[in-house]
C-alpha cells in the first residue's frame, strides 16, 4: 500500500520549484502534487550558495532565496506548499522507480504511484576518487552541490580566517568559490588542467582578463595540472596538496569543483539517455509518454541549433525547461515545442558576465579589457551563434541576446570588429 497521486517530481531543486509555481497558476487541486527531495529544505535558487550565502558580511539565508525570487517571481517558502495542498516530501532520497508500473519506492520504504512523473534530479558533483585521488572526506575538503554543502564550506571558511585555500578546477565552481575565499579574506592558489580557467566558454584574451583580475586581488593559479594526493595530519585534517609535477602546496582547506554528472541512475534502463541525460522532446516528455524531465538532468532539442540535443547545467534552463514541461503537461498536444536561447551568467568580485548562444565558430573580441567593458561574438557561416558581454547594462545584454537568438548576418567581420556592441544595439 502507498500513496497515489497525479504529478509526482523526484528532486526539490530549482526545477521543481518552477513547476511546483507553474503547476499551482495552472491550477491544479489540493493533492494532486507532490515533490520529493533528497534536501532538507525547501526547493531553493542554487546559485545563491556560491555568491551570497559565501559573503563574510549580511550573507543570503534561507527562506530569502527559495524559488523562484531568481526570476523575481513569488517565494515559495514551506507554508506556500502546505496553503498549496502540494505535498513536499523533504529528506527523502527515492531509491528506485519503475515507470512499467508508474511507482517510485523512496528510501523510508514508501510506494507512491503517479499518473505523471517528472524528473528534476539535478545533478551531483565529481568526486577526486574519481579522478583516482582519495581524500575527499578529509574535514577541510569541500564540494558544493547543495545547502548542507554550502552550510559546511562557511564554516570550514571561518576557520580558516586570514589562511590558505587551494581551489582545484577553474570552472564555475572553482572561479566562483576563489572569488568567496578572497572576500573572506583567504589567500587561494587555483589548480586546473587547462591552459587557462572557463576553459569550455572563455577564449585566451577573455580567460587573460579574469585571470588578471584574481591576480590582482592575490590569486595564484598553477595551470596545466593536477593533484595527485593530499598530505594530511594526525587528526586526518589536509595540510597540503601534492601536484603531478612534485610541486607541494600547503594549505589550511581545499575547495573541489571539477564537474558534475547527471542524476539519471534511477532510470538506466529504462529511458533513453542522450549526452549524459535523459532525453526529451520538445515538450520536455523522455521516451515514456508518462514520464518527462527538466533541468540539469534533461537532454533537449535546442531548436536554435537544428535540434541538435544539449544538457545544459544552467539555472535560467531549469526554470523554462521546467515551465515548459508543465505547459505541455495541463495543455496537453496544444504546446509548441520548447524554443530556448541558451543563457549564462556569473558574477565574481565586482565583475559580472553573460553568455547567450554557442560558442561555435570564429570568434572576434570587441571593447576595453583594460576598463572591464569588452566582449566577443563567435560566427558561423556568415550568421551569429555566440555573444559575450562583460560589464554591460540591462538593455545591452538584450541587445546581444538578440543578435544571438535571430542569428544576425556578419555581412562584414571588420565592421563588426569595430563596431563591437553597437552592431548590436543597432540590429
Ligand atoms: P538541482 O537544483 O540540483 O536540484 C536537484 C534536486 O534533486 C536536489 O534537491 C537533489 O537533492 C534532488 N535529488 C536528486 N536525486 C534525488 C533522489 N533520488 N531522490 C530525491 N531527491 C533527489 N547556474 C547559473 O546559470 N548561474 C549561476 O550563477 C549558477 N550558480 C550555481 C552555483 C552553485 C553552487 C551550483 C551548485 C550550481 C549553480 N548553477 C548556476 C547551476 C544551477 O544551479 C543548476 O543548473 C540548477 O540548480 C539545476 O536545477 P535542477 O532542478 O535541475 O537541479
Ligand atoms: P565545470 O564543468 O564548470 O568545471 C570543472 C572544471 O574542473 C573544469 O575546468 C575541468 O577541466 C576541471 N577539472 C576536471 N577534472 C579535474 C581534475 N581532476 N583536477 C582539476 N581540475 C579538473 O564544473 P564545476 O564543478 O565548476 O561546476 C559544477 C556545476 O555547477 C556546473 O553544472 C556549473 O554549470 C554549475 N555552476 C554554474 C555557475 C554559473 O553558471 N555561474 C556557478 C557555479 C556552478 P576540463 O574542462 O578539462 O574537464
Amino acid at each position: 500500500m502507498g500513496r497515489a497521486f497525479v504529478y509526482v517530481i523526484i528532486g526539490g531543486g530549482v526545477a521543481a520549484g518552477y513547476a511546483a509555481l507553474e503547476f499551482s497558476r495552472r491550477g491544479i487541486a489540493p493533492g494532486e502534487l507532490c515533490i520529493i527531495s533528497e534536501e532538507t529544505v525547501a526547493p531553493y535558487e542554487r546559485p545563491a550558495l556560491s555568491k551570497g550565502f559565501l559573503l563574510p558580511e549580511a550573507p543570503a539565508r534561507l527562506p530569502v532565496f527559495h524559488t523562484c525570487v531568481g526570476a523575481n517571481d513569488e517565494r515559495l517558502t514551506l507554508n506556500w506548499y502546505k496553503e498549496h495542498g502540494i505535498e513536499l516530501v523533504l529528506g527523502t532520497r527515492v531509491k528506485s522507480a519503475d515507470v512499467r508500473r508508474k511507482t517510485i519506492i523512496t528510501a523510508t520504504g514508501e510506494t507512491i504511484s503517479y499518473k505523471i512523473l517528472i524528473i528534476a534530479t539535478g545533478a551531483r558533483a565529481l568526486k577526486l576518487e574519481e579522478f583516482g585521488v582519495k581524500g575527499s572526506d578529509a574535514v577541510n575538503v569541500c564540494y558544493l552541490r547543495n545547502f548542507s554543502d554550502a552550510t559546511r564550506l562557511v564554516s570550514v571558511m571561518q576557520s580558516c580566517n586570514g589562511g590558505n585555500a587551494v581551489v582545484i578546477g577553474g570552472g564555475y565552481i572553482g572561479m566562483e568559490c576563489a572569488a568567496a575565499l578572497v572576500t573572506n579574506r583567504i589567500k587561494v592558489t587555483m589548480v586546473f588542467p587547462e591552459a587557462h580557467c572557463m576553459a569550455r566558454l572563455f577564449t585566451p584574451k577573455i580567460a587573460d582578463f579574469y585571470e588578471g583580475h584574481y591576480e590582482s586581488k592575490g590569486v595564484n593559479f598553477i595551470k596545466g595540472t593536477v593533484l595527485t594526493s593530499f598530505e594530511s595530519d594526525s587528526e586526518g585534517k589536509v595540510t597540503a596538496v601534492i601536484l603531478r609535477d612534485g610541486t607541494r602546496v600547503p594549505t589550511d582547506m581545499v575547495v573541489v569543483g571539477i564537474g558534475i554528472r547527471a542524476n539519471t541512475a534511477l532510470f538506466d534502463g529504462q529511458l533513453v539517455i542522450e549526452k549524459g541525460g535523459i532525453k526529451v522532446n520538445g515538450r520536455m516528455q523522455t521516451s515514456n509518454s508518462s514520464v518527462y524531465a527538466v533541468g540539469d538532468v534533461a537532454a533537449f532539442p535546442v531548436k536554435l541549433f537544428g535540434g541538435d540535443i544539449r544538457r545544459l547545467e544552467h539555472v535560467d534552463s531549469a526554470r523554462k525547461t521546467a515551465k515548459h514541461a508543465v505547459a505541455a503537461i495541463m495543455t496537453s498536444s496544444k504546446t509548441a515545442d520548447f524554443d530556448y536561447l541558451p543563457f549564462f551568467y556569473s558574477r565574481v568580485f565586482s565583475l559580472s558576465w553573460q553568455f547567450y548562444g554557442d560558442n561555435v565558430g570564429q570568434v572576434i573580441h570587441y571593447g576595453d579589457f583594460l576598463s572591464g567593458k569588452f566582449g566577443a561574438y563567435w560566427f558561423d557561416k556568415g550568421l551569429v551563434m555566440g555573444a559575450f558581454l562583460e560589464g554591460g547594462n540591462r538593455e545591452e545584454y538584450e541587445a546581444i541576446a538578440k543578435v544571438v537568438k535571430f542569428k544576425t548576418t556578419v555581412k562584414d567581420i571588420s565592421e563588426l570588429e569595430r563596431l563591437g556592441l553597437d552592431f548590436a544595439l543597432r540590429s
